[in-house]
């Protein structure tokens, strides 16, 4: 047999060596090497110990930054689904920690002594946030529509009846056909894309019909010839008919957020629950700003049976969701203006313009112009899509290096910063930027352009 050329390979030891303390996992950094040295064989081209080294080191910082770290979010977009959705209250995550770190009642009673009910105190005061008889969690929203259509599909009733208007598709990968199909729902259409009208939907009720699902348009708007009939009216269809209706309300909104500069009005749960729609469900880390989880508020005896479904036990949630969520949930009732996302969504946009211009000065001396302009934030997340704010952002053009260079180098940092490229600048959103980064936004900008 011949032997492998192996002088042109150097050896493991030699690279790992080379490659020095780093921080991650040692079999981590040894797999990577190897990979890194297979690769070469495979290629049967010569290399340097140095080219070997250097291709080890280049893997390493791309799977560092792989890793979940915190980021500043100069998007000015503030649910971001990329960059994680609502960040937590701080109340919320001193109950993570302290949960995390300790035994607890998670389904123990602490009055009676025996076992107790999971999530007690949450649902109970979810469901007076809602509006609602009663309210339960699992882990997204998805996983709610889920679970309500695997509840009402059942024997010959497999029709779920949807506008289609409706038929919407949320971010990636998120269609409600498809997650209607995926759940054994037979897809019952009706009306048109703008308009569709009670009789349509009175005409397709039939033995068929397991419910009627709405899907709150929240990520797109539809305008001109448009038209569906009122909630109200259709829930007295749903209530003659004896048929389930249920809302996909998406974002969620428990706050009047007309009230809010910039932005329409979102349809919360309790004004919902209240034209008589029998189920409600929506994620609890878009607008209500908790972690990531699905809600589902309404009926006690439809909440009461979903908890029954095997398919529940799948689809609870973790104690450290429980834990964060029972927080933000009372805030959300005593004092919502403490949520992140609350604050951001109301921050002055002279407070911005402030911070902007601290910031503009302290970067004096820079390879780059650096100004303060005026920008549009957005709520973001598939959420009120019409609504822009006003805004400031910090304006970054740089004297030596092209724009997309910049956006690398400053992705690249540490913490790495998020922003965008509009009109030949790179621009930095301050809204979503928290006022405690701006030190490390500044460090961050001086190192990339440096
Ligand atoms: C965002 C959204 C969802 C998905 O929510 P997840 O919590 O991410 O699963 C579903 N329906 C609507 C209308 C949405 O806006």
């Amino acid at each position: 047999m011949k032997p492998e050329p192996r002088r042109l390979i150097p050896s493991v030891e030699k690279v790992l060596s080379q490659v020095g303390a780093t921080d991650l996992p040692r079999p981590v950094v040894v797999a990577m090497v190897r990979r890194q040295l297979a690769a070469i064989r495979a290629s049967k081209r010569p290399i340097t110990l140095e080219q070997a080294v250097t291709g080890v080191k280049s893997a390493i910082s791309d799977l560092r930054q792989a890793r979940i770290q915190p980021v500043i979010n100069g998007t000015g977009i503030i649910i971001h689904t990329n960059l994680g959705r609502s960040p937590l209250a701080g109340d919320a995550v001193n109950a993570l920690t302290a949960i995390a770190s300790h035994y607890n009642n998670l389904e123990y009673g602490l009055t009676s002594g025996d076992r107790g009910g999971r999530a007690a105190y949450l649902e109970h005061n979810l469901a007076i946030l809602c509006g609602a008889e009663s309210a339960t969690v699992v882990n997204n929203c998805a996983a709610a529509l889920v679970l309500v259509l695997r509840h009402f599909i059942g024997g010959a009733r497999k029709e779920v009846i949807i506008s289609r208007g409706e038929l919407v598709q949320i971010g990636g990968g998120f269609r409600i056909s498809e997650i209607l199909e995926a759940s054994g729902a037979k897809l019952r259409e009706v009306g048109s894309t703008n308009k569709t009208a009670l009789a349509d939907y009175s005409r397709a009720i039939s033995k068929q019909t397991a419910m009627i699902l709405k899907v709150h348009r929240s990520n797109f708007y539809m305008g001109g010839f448009v038209d569906s009939p009122p909630t109200e009216s259709l829930a007295d269809l749903a209530r003659k008919k004896r048929v389930p209706l249920v809302e996909d309300l998406g974002s969620g909104a428990t706050i009047a957020t007309e009230t809010i500069d910039g932005l329409e009005h979102e349809p919360t749960p309790a004004q919902t629950l209240k034209c008589g729609v029998d189920l409600v469900c929506f994620s609890g880390d878009k607008l209500l700003g908790g972690p990531q989880s699905g809600i589902v508020a309404g009926k006690a005896r439809l909440v009461a049976a979903l908890k029954r479904e095997p398919l529940f036990r799948a689809l609870r949630c973790d104690k450290l969701i429980l834990a964060a969520l029972q927080v933000t949930v009372d805030l959300q009732l005593s004092n919502p203006a403490v949520i992140p996302m609350t604050a951001m969504l109301r921050e002055p946009v002279e407070s911005l313009q402030a911070r902007a211009l601290m910031m503009q000065n302290a970067l004096a001396g820079v390879p780059a112009k650096i100004e303060v302009r005026t920008g549009k934030s957005q709520v973001g997340g598939g959420t009120l899509p019409k609504s822009a704010i006003q805004s400031i952002t910090l304006d970054v053009i740089p004297a030596r290096l092209a724009l997309p260079a910049l956006a690398d180098k400053l992705r690249r940092g540490i913490p790495p910063v998020i922003g965008y490229i509009s009109g030949g600048r790179f621009r930095i959103d301050l809204r979503t930027v928290f006022p405690r980064q701006d030190e490390s936004l500044l460090a961050a900008i001086r190192t990339a352009l440096g």
